[in-house]
């Protein structure tokens, strides 16, 4: 099971059975990026954090954007989160 603690790298890890990948439609993996591409801003990682900071950049700047995902869309803790609100918590403190 990925661990960003643990593994390096989230590319061709299995989703968790979260309740998120085992009732929805995951789409397809894309390619991977090739060549030369041009965005203004390139967002690594396509969690809560990606994906929002993309979709406010986009809608609320018409900032051109693009989000790189090493696995899919939902793959990290975004699809795995029970849904209650927190105030930030986790196994680093928060100097590290
Ligand atoms: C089991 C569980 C339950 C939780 N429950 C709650 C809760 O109830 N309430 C709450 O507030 N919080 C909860 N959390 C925490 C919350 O889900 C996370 O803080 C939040 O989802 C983090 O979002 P993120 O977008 O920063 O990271 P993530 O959702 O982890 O997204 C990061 C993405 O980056 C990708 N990535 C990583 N490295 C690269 C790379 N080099 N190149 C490209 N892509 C990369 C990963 O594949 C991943 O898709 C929970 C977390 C877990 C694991």
């Amino acid at each position: 099971m990925y661990d960003p603690l643990v593994n390096s790298h989230p590319n061709n890890q299995p989703f968790a059975p979260s309740y998120w990948a085992t009732t929805q439609a995951l789409g397809a993996a894309t390619a991977p990026l090739s060549g030369r591409q041009h965005t203004d801003v390139a967002i690594i990682g396509g969690g809560y954090t990606g994906l929002l900071t993309a979709y406010y950049l986009a809608s609320e700047f018409n900032i051109d954007c693009h989000v790189l995902e090493a696995n899919q869309v939902g793959f990290g803790a975004s699809a795995r989160n029970a849904g209650f609100v927190l105030k930030g918590s986790g196994r680093l403190g928060y100097a590290a």
